[in-house]
This record gives structure tokens, C-alpha cells and sequence, in this order.
């Protein structure tokens, strides 16, 4: 099948998906900031792309992917994000855990995990940050211990996306002390990532409210939680590396569907902009220019990002500089969007609707204010550009 063939058969299946009763619904609807909508549904739309093999599909075969190239992975998630699909609820699975297992796990990980993320049975989140522990994530303080069989876990992660409907975290915790005479007594080394079941007693999860009023990550505290001792990634001590593999994994492809998306934003702002008046004001007609040209910068960088792809991630591009520049410049793009966004608008852009009801014009300039922090702040994607990408020294 030829990539024009793949087009045509990946538009026919999301046009019959999401113009059928079961689906249909769900046109536009979740995604940043909207995380809240229709989740039963999002539930079983995942269960469908699992059903018909469209997570993980640039997987290895024998992982339970197809093994599709990149030309058709770019193709799915522009006509994903082009019919306007629904947000993802499995994207940490699919894009983080996936990747990273191919890359780390054994065997039997890669046998137990994989089918149920690309099925869209088993969700995960991603358990990094801790208060006082976000952009230095080596001062982590969540401790795991070997005992018995299992890893004991104490301690808290805060800011975990969707650990309120995961069935599994991706722990990143101290396992040898701080103040050993061993490996931990290097806050690098001693850590493991850990695999760990989400619903258990030993696990409890607060939901943190957003400024768009809704709550997509929590606090998540952990008090002799559970996890059998083979479920680390990669090995007990090993766990920097693996959370950096992690880390440096991009949404490669992804991001040109989100690009797509971007594009629609930008010509919905345009088409306010038009229809108000508002373009006349030679400040607004500015911004709009600069807006227009930051997409097609973002456009050629995402493909700059691509050609540093790694096949061993299955599918996804690992990192490298290029995908920090590229999150350097659509974070504050997007930002900046959503400012114009609101600007266009006018002061109606001030009123929320009854109940905190939101336009999505409004939703995505309160939601973009965290683009430039999760995932890594601007500032210290800066630092790895200048530290790792020209060589600059440690500040
Ligand atoms: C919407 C959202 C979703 C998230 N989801 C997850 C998730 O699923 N899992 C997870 O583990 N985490 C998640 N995070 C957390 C995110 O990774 C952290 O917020 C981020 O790494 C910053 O850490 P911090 O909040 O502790 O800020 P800090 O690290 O305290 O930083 C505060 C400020 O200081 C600056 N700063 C810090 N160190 C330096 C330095 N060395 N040089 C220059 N400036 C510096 C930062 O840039 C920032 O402006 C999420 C965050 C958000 C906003």
C-alpha cells in the first residue's frame, strides 16, 4: 500500500468512526484543559484504535505494532487531528511508557505491558515530579525498597497527569539512600523506575484544580505501596538513565498533527479577527503576520525533529536537541496564540459562561500558561540546548 492508499483508508476509517452513533459525540471534544469530557466514551473510542491497530502502530510486529513507517505515522496523526478527533486518553502510555519499554524492558515487560497499551485497556501516568523536585529531579525524596519479594514505596509525586484514571504509574524513585556509603551516595545513581499498580490501598490520589477549572493532575501519595520485584525498567540503580530515555522521547510524529490543530486555532482567531473588526488594528494585523510565521517555522523544525528519529524507540523520535528547540518554540507560540486569541475577542473575552463555562478560545489561553513548564520549563530546555547542543558550559 502506497502512502496516498494509507491516506485514504485512515480518512475513511476516522469518517466512519466518528460519524457513527457511538462515536460521534466526540468530535472536538477532550484534549488539554477539556481532559474532563465524555471520559466514558474517550474510554471506548481508545478501545476502538486499539481494536483496529492504530496504537502503537509503528511498533515492531513482534511488540504487538504493525511496524508501519514514519511517512504513514505522520499521515495518521494529520488526519487524526484534521477530522478533528477526540484528545487522547492513552497518549502517556502510548508515547512515553511504550517507547521507553521498547527501549529498557525485558521481555516479559515488553509481553505483560504492551498489549494493554495498545489495546486502550490499561492507562498510565508518568510519577516524576515531586514538591521540590520538578526541573531538579535528582533531589527526588519517593523511596522504594526491596523486601519480601516486592518494592515497598513511601513518599509523595505531585502534578501526575491523569493518575485519577490510570491502572499504572511510571516511578521514578530513590532505592539506595542518600547518605549510604553506596551508590546512592550519588543522587544520580540509586534511583529506579519503577512500575507500579495505581489501585492499591497503599496509594492515594488528590486531584489538583487548573485555572480552566478542571482537574487533570494530581497530588499522589504513596504509603507502603506495592509492586512486585521485576517491575523495574531497566535495572534497580539504573533508573536516570531510563527516566532520561523517557524524557527524550518526543511526540515526533504527533506533532504533526499538532501542528494541524495549531492551524486551525490560528485560522479560528484569524476568522474573529476578521469578523469583528479587530484586524484593522495594525497591532492585532502584526501579531496575526507573526503568528502565521511561527507555524511555518514550527512546520520545518518538526521535520528537522523527525530526521533525528530513533527506530529503536518503535516509532517515536527520541530526543536530541532538535525536539527541545522544537518544544522552545511551539510552547510560547502556542502561548502567544492564546493571548491573541482572547485579544481578538475583545472584553467579551473576560466573561466565563454560567458555572465557569469556558469558550474554547478562553480555555486555551488559561490552559496554555502550563506549555512552558510541564514536559520541562523553558529554562531548562535552554539549558540543554546550550549545555548539550553547543557545547556551552554548566551554569
Ligand atoms: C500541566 C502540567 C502537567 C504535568 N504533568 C506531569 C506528569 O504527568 N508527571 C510529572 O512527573 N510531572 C508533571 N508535571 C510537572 C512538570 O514536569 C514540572 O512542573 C516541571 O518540571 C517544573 O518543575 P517545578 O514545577 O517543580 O518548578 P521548579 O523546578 O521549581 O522551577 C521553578 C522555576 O525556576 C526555573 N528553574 C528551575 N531550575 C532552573 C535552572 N537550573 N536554570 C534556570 N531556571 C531554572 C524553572 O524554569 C521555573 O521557571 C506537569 C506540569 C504541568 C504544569
Amino acid at each position: 500500500m502506497n502512502d496516498e492508499q494509507f491516506r485514504a483508508e485512515v480518512r475513511g476509517w476516522l469518517a466512519a468512526q466518528l460519524g457513527s452513533a457511538e462515536f460521534g459525540c466526540l468530535v472536538g471534544k477532550g484534549g488539554s484543559g477539556r481532559q474532563h469530557e465524555f471520559m466514558a466514551e474517550r474510554m471506548a473510542w481508545e478501545q476502538r484504535l486499539g481494536a483496529d491497530g492504530w496504537i502503537g502502530f509503528g511498533w515492531p510486529e513482534e511488540n504487538g505494532g504493525r511496524g508501519l513507517p514514519w511517512s504513514m505515522q505522520v499521515i495518521f496523526h494529520e488526519e487524526y487531528a484534521r477530522a478533528n478527533a477526540p484528545g487522547r486518553v492513552g497518549h502517556i502510555g502510548e508515547n512515553l511508557v511504550g517507547p521507553t519499554l521498547l527501549m529498557f524492558g525485558t521481555a516479559e515487560q515488553k509481553a505483560r505491558f504492551l498489549p494493554g497499551i495498545a489495546a486502550g485497556t490499561e492507562l498510565w501516568c508518568q510519577g516524576y515530579s515531586e514538591p521540590g523536585a520538578g526541573s531538579d529531579l535528582a533531589g527526588l525524596r519517593t523511596r522504594a525498597s526491596l523486601r519480601d519479594g516486592e518494592w515497598h514505596i513511601d513518599g509523595q509525586k505531585i502534578w501526575t497527569s491523569m493518575a485519577h484514571v490510570a491502572d499504572w504509574c511510571f516511578l521514578l524513585a530513590r532505592t539506595e539512600p542518600l547518605d549510604s556509603t553506596g551508590p546512592g551516595a550519588d543522587r544520580h545513581r540509586g534511583l529506579s523506575c519503577l512500575l507500579v499498580p495505581v489501585r492499591q490501598p497503599g496509594i492515594k490520589i488528590r486531584p489538583i484544580m487548573q485555572l480552566t477549572g478542571t482537574a487533570e493532575f494530581n497530588e499522589v501519595f504513596f504509603d507502603d505501596a506495592r509492586t512486585a520485584a521485576g517491575n523495574v525498567a531497566g535495572k534497580p540503580g539504573d533508573g536516570w538513565r531510563v527516566a532520561l530515555g523517557m524524557l527524550g522521547v518526543e511526540r515526533g510524529v504527533s506533532n504533526f498533527g499538532q501542528l494541524i490543530g495549531f492551524q486551525r486555532e490560528f485560522e479560528a482567531a484569524l476568522a474573529t479577527a476578521r469578523g469583528n473588526g479587530s484586524i484593522a488594528d495594525p497591532e492585532i494585523a502584526a501579531r496575526i503576520a507573526d503568528a502565521w510565521i511561527g507555524l511555518q517555522v514550527m512546520r520545518f523544525t518538526t521535520e528537522d525533529t523527525l530526521g533525528g528519529a530513533d527506530p529503536a524507540a518503535g516509532g517515536v523520535a527520541a530526543g536530541g536537541v532538535a525536539a527541545n528547540i522544537a518544544k522552545l518554540l511551539w510552547a510560547p507560540w502556542h502561548q502567544r496564540l492564546g493571548e491573541l486569541a482572547v485579544d481578538v475577542t475583545g472584553a467579551d473575552a473576560t466573561l466565563a459562561g454560567p458555572g465557569y463555562d469556558l469558550t474554547d478560545a478562553q480555555r486555551r489561553f488559561l490552559f496554555t500558561r502550563a506549555e512552558t513548564i510541564f514536559g520541562g520549563s523553558n529554562e531548562i530546555q535552554r539549558n540543554i540546548v546550550a549545555e548539550r547542543g553547543l557545547g556551552l558550559p554548566r551554569g
